[in-house]
Formats: C-alpha cells, structure tokens, sequence
C-alpha cells in the first residue's frame, strides 16, 4: 500500500534521510526501532505527507492514513465521545447520530465507552492514548502509523495500550509503530526496521534482527536496550 524510493530529506542542509527504500504490504504490522534523532519520526511524517521529501518518491496506493503520537493530543474541552466523532462529522459531514453511534463502537473496541463523557483531564495516560487511537480509527483508515504510543505512559499504563494495538493488528490493520517496546516489536511485527543516522541498516523479520543482526551498530543498539 505504501512504497517509498530513494528517499532524502534535509533540514537545513543536514540529511536527515539518506536513500530510503522501503515496501508496506497490506495488513503488514511493521515496527521502527532506533536511536533518539535516527529520522524515525521524519520517516513517518514524509510517509503521510506532514513533512515534504526533498529526493525519491513516496507512493502511497490508499485512502487514508491515520496518525497516533506520543502525546495524544486529544481536544481539552471536548468529552471523550466528541473527540472521536469530531472529524467524522466535520471532515466527513456524516449525521450526528450516525457518528455518535460509530464512536460508541470504537470507544467500546478500546474499552472505554464508561468514559464517554469524561474530559481528557479525567481520564488516566493509557486512557487518553485510547481515545487518541479510537479517534484515529474513526476515519477509517487503511493504514495506522505510531509514533512511540507508549513512550509518554507510566509503565503500568503500556500494556492497556499494546493490548488494543495487538488487537488492531490481529484485525489485519496495516500498521507502522516507532516503538521503543521491544517486547511489541519482536512479538507482533511481521518485519522490524532500524534506522540509524537517516538510514536503514536493517530491515528484516524480528526473530533475525533480535537473534541474529547482520549490522554491528544493531547489536550495539540491542545490547544496550534488552
Ligand atoms: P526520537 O527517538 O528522539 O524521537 P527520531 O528518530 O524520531 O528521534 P527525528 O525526530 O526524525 O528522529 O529527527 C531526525 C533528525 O532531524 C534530528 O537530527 C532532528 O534534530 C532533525 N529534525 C527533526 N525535525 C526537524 C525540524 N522540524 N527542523 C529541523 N530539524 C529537525
Ligand atoms: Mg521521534
């Protein structure tokens, strides 16, 4: 569903991105790891056309691609429920009625539909990042990117999370999560990824990357983080 060509991108000069490639299938559940400033967040963001690519191309063979980031960033001053039915009904001028029905789905699919009419200040961090993916889901995408769900979660509130993201993969959602859970990414990726300094170094199924990597950098990385 996503193809991407010998990709660069510069900030200032600097090449962020060096010569990416890079194949999604659909229904793939792909997980990014790497270092802090690798251009993990930058691939992402070229992927779904938040940040303009500077060489290569980007092909993108679907309708929509949803986004969930590290800090929610849900509406304070809407309930639980209008954050999620918010687009739907302005982006996608679907009636009231029918989004109020569509949200309640999603909100009971990440099990939060006793929240609805809680504000986000009310809900716990797990909760929120609930919200955010059911909001997420609410344009029905073809494609869900994460950029570190988790990170921003105390420890006890990461599995609530990973758990409607397992689900969601199970569902054959095709899905590319910036991870730093390595425990998701072995387990429930169909390929891992790891950038470093703008490139892919490795990008092959986990039980190779974690066992067995080709590049000595990857090592290092694991060494450090398992
Ligand atoms: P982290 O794990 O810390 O989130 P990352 O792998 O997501 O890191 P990016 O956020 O993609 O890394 O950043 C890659 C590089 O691009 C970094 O050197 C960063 O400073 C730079 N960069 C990112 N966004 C911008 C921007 N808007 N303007 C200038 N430089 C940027
Ligand atoms: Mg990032």
């Amino acid at each position: 569903v996503i193809t991407v060509k010998n990709v660069s991108k510069l900030f200032n000069g600097v090449k962020v991105l060096k010569n990416i490639n890079l194949e999604v299938k659909k229904g793939e559940v792909i997980s990014i790891i790497g270092p802090s400033g690798s251009g993990k967040s930058t691939l992402l963001r070229c992927l779904n056309g938040l940040e303009k690519i500077d060489e290569g191309i980007v092909e993108v063979r679907c309708n929509k691609i949803g986004m969930v980031f590290q800090n929610f960033n849900l509406f304070p001053h809407k309930t639980v429920l209008e954050n999620v039915i918010e687009a739907p009904i302005i982006v996608n001028k679907i009636k009231k009625r029918k989004a109020i029905k569509l949200g309640e789905e999603l909100l009971n699919r990440v099990g939060l539909l006793d929240k609805k009419d809680l504000y986000p200040s009310q809900i716990s961090g797990g909760q929120k990042q609930r919200v955010a993916i059911a909001r997420s889901l609410a344009m029905n995408p073809d494609v869900m990117l994460f950029d570190e769900p988790t990170s921003a979660l105390d420890p006890e509130l990461v599995k609530e999370v990973l758990r409607v993201m397992k689900d969601l993969a199970k569902d054959n959602m095709t899905m590319i999560v910036v991870t730093h859970e390595m425990g998701f990414a072995r387990e429930v990726s169909d390929r891992v990824i790891f950038m470093d300094k703008g490139e892919i170094l490795e990008d092959t199924v986990p039980q190779k990357l974690f066992l067995n990597p080709e590049n000595s950098r990857v090592k290092l990385f694991l060494q450090k983080v398992l």
